[in-house]
């Protein structure tokens, strides 16, 4: 079956509907909900019980007739391998097919240098595949730092590591392990998993900012991921004036929020004040350690993260008014464990929009943790799983 044939497109359908769409539906349910014969769709669900991608569940007699049987997905056959490189650690997970995580693992790598990080993902790769449950979906869903080409999974560039020149990080990781490997930037990834795991059932239009070394920005419309390496939110210029970023423009929201500039602002104030930030002066600084502060109540940690939370509600404001998200969600190391910046980007932003745009648009803080981007670039996987399974011919 070839990934255009409409036998495919009708599959997908039918599988995005038990899934996502529709609550344990019959083939009925599914039959009417997608405009097909239900003769269709019973023998696409029988492909897709056959293959251990759906079950059926014991019917419940409502009403008068023979009930229908309810299809859900198939939780104990097929699993997914992701991996995702943050804040100098590579994070793996495998999950099953409704994204439960059943295995998770990290790697520390003490470099920002291409080969060392290559090399430790392959390790780590190999090493969950060693221990995968149940049978391994074919491929390795794999959250980069940078920007990421999506057609060829190639790494443009990273300015927040300093990477330069292209790394062909899917080639290299075929090469190495002879599984296929489908790329996607880390926070993009981790703005899939909150979309699909985080609660956020009434938004339809969403934006993932993801705020941690760099910031990467993901929008989903119709909860549909945009998938273009052309969009860059961490490269909207918030002040013309403002420090240089490694993309080489003055005053980028990456330049102006990320990790870096919350520690170097609080940098600053310590040079001035020796009792500012005094729980943790004598530490090497991290983003998430003043956030953690600012939790406290710490008051210096509170300016620090306020300082940060500026240029962000500006972004957002822009964001607003150019696609009106019914939700904005602040994730990433950073908004992940920092409620009072998501308090603070809220309050700001709400000071600077129209009520009726307030009233329509919720700023929500990011729920899925160090694991979140390794969960969201196996679900970037699962998204790829029927062409795995399937291949070019679909079994009868
Ligand atoms: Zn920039």
């Amino acid at each position: 079956m070839q990934n255009d044939d409409l036998e495919f497109i009708n599959c997908k359908d039918v599988l995005r509907c038990i899934e996502h769409e529709l609550d344990k539906p019959s083939r009925a349910q599914v039959a009417q909900h997608l405009g097909l014969s239900r003769t269709a769709i019973s023998m696409i669900a029988q492909r897709l019980i056959k293959v251990g991608l759906v079950k059926e569940l014991e019917s419940a007699k409502k009403g008068r007739g023979r009930p229908g049987t309810p299809l859900v997905p198939d939780d104990s056959t097929w699993h997914a391998i992701g991996a995702a490189y943050y804040s100098g650690t590579w994070s793996f997970v495998v999950i099953n097919l409704l994204g439960k995580v059943v295995v998770k693992h990290h790697m520390p790598v003490i470099s920002t240098d291409m080969d060392k990080i290559v090399t430790s993902l392959i390790e780590g790769l190999r090493y969950m595949r060693s221990c995968c449950p149940g049978t391994m979906l074919q491929g390795f869903g794999i959250g980069s730092p940078g920007l990421v080409d999506h057609r060829t999974g190639s790494v443009f560039r990273a300015d927040d590591l300093g990477w330069k020149e292209i790394l062909p990080i899917k080639e290299i990781v075929e090469q190495r392990t002879g599984v296929r490997a489908f790329v996607i930037n880390r926070y993009r990834a981790n703005g899939l998993a909150e979309i699909r795991f985080g609660n956020h059932n009434r938004s339809h239009n969403m934006i993932y900012l993801g705020v941690g070394t760099g910031i990467a920005g993901s929008i989903y419309l119709d909860r549909v991921l945009l998938n273009s390496t052309k969009y860059r939110l961490g490269h909207m210029v918030i002040d013309p004036n403002g420090p240089v970023c490694g993309c080489g423009q003055h005053g980028c929201l990456q330049a102006m929020a990320s990790e870096g500039a919350l520690i170097s602002f609080a940098r600053s104030r310590m040079e001035q004040d020796p009792t500012f930030l005094g729980p943790i002066r004598r530490t090497t600084l991290s983003g998430k350690m003043i956030a953690k502060l600012a939790e406290e109540g710490d008051d210096n940690a509170r300016q620090c993260i306020a300082h940060i939370a500026q240029p962000l509600a500006i972004a957002i404001c822009t964001l607003a008014n150019a696609i009106a998200p019914d939700e904005v969600i602040i994730g990433g190391p950073l908004g992940d464990t920092s409620s009072y910046l998501v308090d603070c980007v809220r309050s700001r932003v709400y000071e600077r929009l129209l009520d009726w745009q307030v009233a329509d648009m919720v700023i929500s803080k990011g729920t899925q943790g160090d694991y979140g981007a390794a969960i969201g670039s196996a679900t970037f996987l699962l998204d790829h799983k029927l062409e795995l399974i399937f291949g070019e011919s679909c079994p009868d």
